[in-house]
C-alpha cells in the first residue's frame, strides 16, 4: 500500500510518536494513520532506556510552560 493511502504519517515509535498517534486516533478516528519505526519493536531507543522518573516540574520556574506541562503531563501519565 503506497503512502498516498494515508492521511498522516508519524515517524518513530518512541513515546512521542506513540503518544501523538494515540491522540490523533482519538481526536480524528477517521484519519488513516501510518506509524513508521525503523526497529523491529517499539520503544527500542530513549523511551525503552530511560530512568522511569515522572518529572513533577519542581526544578522549573514556577508558572513557566515547562513547569505547567510537567504537572499536566504527570497527571495524564498516571491516569493512562
Ligand atoms: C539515559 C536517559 C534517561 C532518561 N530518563 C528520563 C526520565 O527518568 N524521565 C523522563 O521523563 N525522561 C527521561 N529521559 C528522556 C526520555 O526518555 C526521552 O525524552 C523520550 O524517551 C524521547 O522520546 P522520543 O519518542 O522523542 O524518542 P525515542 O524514544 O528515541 O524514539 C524515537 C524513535 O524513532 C525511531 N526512528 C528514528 N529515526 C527513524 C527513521 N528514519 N525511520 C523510522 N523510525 C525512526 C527510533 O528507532 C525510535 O524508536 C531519559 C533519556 C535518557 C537517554
Amino acid at each position: 500500500m503506497g503512502s498516498s493511502h494515508f492521511d498522516l504519517t508519524i515517524i518513530g515509535a518512541g513515546i512521542i510518536g506513540l503518544a501523538t498517534a494515540m491522540e490523533m486516533a482519538e481526536r480524528y478516528p477517521r484519519v488513516k494513520l501510518l506509524l513508521l519505526e525503523k526497529e523491529n519493536q517499539i520503544a527500542r531507543h530513549q523511551t525503552g532506556h530511560n530512568s522511569g522518573v515522572i518529572h513533577g516540574g519542581i526544578y522549573y520556574k514556577p508558572g513557566s510552560l515547562k513547569a505547567e506541562t510537567c504537572v499536566v503531563g504527570r497527571k495524564a501519565l498516571l491516569e493512562l
